[in-house]
């Protein structure tokens, strides 16, 4: 199993007639940069950026986040680094904020909203990724975006930033690329109005699952609908891809459907440039890319997406499955 994936190191990402995507992998802190390297991953697709907050008795400084983005292009050499701002509230509390503890966490107080509210705590932040950027590819993304405003904003602030940066002379990338985190159900409905001002996508399934259907995976009694063979899910996903390839921007997936071989054709099929996988899913899934021609991708979904049910999706993809 292992000296039969290790073929595809160094190998390009691509079906089985050629067509090419990007293959990069999910980290959770500098530490893991270097198993990306290791994994022959392409860049890394989610820096989950709340670990570096968690652990702790305090907001780590803007220099402290500064080493840690720093680090993190440095070892990418050049390859693209998306890294996402503080997500956290929902399942990820900091008990050093003191943040009031809410009824309803997932639709409360979190990720962008949180940061927006607390400029003294997303401000450092957004200057640590500015000045990082000097040292590699690093992309900016916004995590929970449920309308037009919340992207605006950060790119308000981001510019606000620059605008103090170049009076102190420090460097950084101008063209800095700001991303959405496509895992609100909003999200995805507006994805054509999203995909005008964002520069790229990456598609969040773990949560966009859970908004679409309503359904919190921690909850025994309504797991059976966290699961994205649902077709509410699949014709989201679908439809925040055609809107990015409406606007010619990249069409990322970091949620954890990205690996998986089942739905792997289908993704390619409906014209996902971008697979963000954990580093030890990277091989593998360039191998299940190799098995698939465009054409028979494209078959795939389209039957796919003339059924009903979550049971039929997945008997279809079973069936189906090659390896
Ligand atoms: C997601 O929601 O799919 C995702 C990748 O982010 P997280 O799991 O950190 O919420
Ligand atoms: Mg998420």
């Amino acid at each position: 199993e292992k000296a039969a994936l290790s073929k595809f190191i160094g190998q390009a990402s691509q079906t089985a007639d050629g067509h090419v995507v990007e293959l990069v992998a999910n980290i959770g802190g500098p530490d893991e940069a270097a198993k990306v390297v290791e994994c022959d991953g392409e860049g890394v697709g989610l820096f989950r950026t709340e670990f570096l907050f968690m652990d702790r008795d305090s907001v780590p400084t803007e220099e402290e986040q500064f080493k840690a983005y720093k680090t993190v292009a440095e070892t990418l050499e050049g390859k693209p680094v998306i890294i996402r701002t503080l997500d956290i509230g929902g399942d990820k509390a900091l008990p050093y904020l003191g943040l009031e503890t809410e009824e309803n966490p997932f639709l409360g107080f979190r990720a962008v909203r949180f940061c927006l509210k607390r400029p003294d705590i997303y401000r450092p932040q957004l200057r640590a990724l500015l000045r990082a950027s000097a040292f590699g590819k690093i992309r900016i993304m916004v995590p929970l975006v449920t309308c037009v405003d919340e992207l605006r904003a950060v790119k308000a602030l981001l510019e606000e930033i620059k605008g103090e940066l170049d009076a102190e002379g420090i460097a950084y990338n101008k063209d800095v690329e700001v991303g959405v985190m496509m895992e609100t159900a909003a999200a995805s409905l507006i994805a054509d109005i999203l995909a005008k001002e964002a520069d790229f996508f990456s598609i969040g399934t773990n949560d966009l699952t859970g908004y679409t259907m309503a359904a919190d995976r921690g909850n025994s009694d309504v797991a059976y609908l966290y699961s994205a063979y649902n077709p509410a899910v699949l014709r989201s996903i679908k439809n925040i891809i055609g809107a990015a390839n409406a606007e010619g921007i990249m069409a990322g997936m970091c949620g954890e459907a990205a690996s998986d071989p089942l739905l792997v054709p289908v993704l390619l099929a409906f014209g996902l440039n971008e697979f963000s996988v954990s580093a030890t899913a990277i091989l593998a899934t360039r191998k299940v890319m190799s098995l698939w021609t465009m054409d028979e991708a494209k078959a795939l979904a389209e039957e796919v997406m003339q059924l009903t049910t979550e049971a039929e999706v997945k008997a279809l993809l079973e069936e189906r499955a090659r390896s």
